[in-house]
C-alpha cells in the first residue's frame, strides 16, 4: 500500500473568479497544472484560455468517478482570488440603463 493522497487533485468547489459552484461532477470546471479552478466561461470570457494566475493552459479538470469522491472526497475550502475583478472585461456588465 502507498500513500497516495497527496497526489490527488483537490476538486475545488468554486471558480477562483466569479466564485460560481463547481461540484466534483461538473463539466465546466477547468483547472491549470497548478489547480487553479475556474469555471469554463471564465476560461473564455475573461482570459482567453489562459490561466490569469501562471499563464499556463486552463483544461477541462477530469470527473472522480462516483465511488472514489466517497473515498476521497472534493475539498470544500473556497478560493476567489479578488485580482481577477479588477479584470475590464469582468467588471464591464450592468452599468448602462
Ligand atoms: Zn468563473
Ligand atoms: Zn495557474
Amino acid at each position: 500500500m502507498t500513500e497516495r493522497e497527496n497526489e490527488m487533485l483537490k476538486l475545488k468547489p468554486n471558480c477562483e473568479c466569479c466564485d460560481v459552484d463547481l461540484i466534483a461532477e461538473s463539466i465546466d470546471a477547468r483547472i491549470c497544472s497548478f489547480e487553479c479552478t475556474f469555471c469554463s466561461e471564465c476560461k473564455e470570457q475573461n482570459f482567453d484560455g489562459n490561466c490569469p494566475n501562471c499563464g499556463g493552459e486552463l483544461e477541462k479538470r477530469p470527473i472522480r468517478p462516483a465511488e472514489y469522491l466517497q473515498k476521497y472526497p472534493p475539498s470544500t475550502t473556497r478560493f476567489v482570488n479578488q485580482n481577477h475583478a479588477d479584470q475590464p472585461n469582468f467588471n464591464s456588465r450592468g452599468s448602462s440603463s
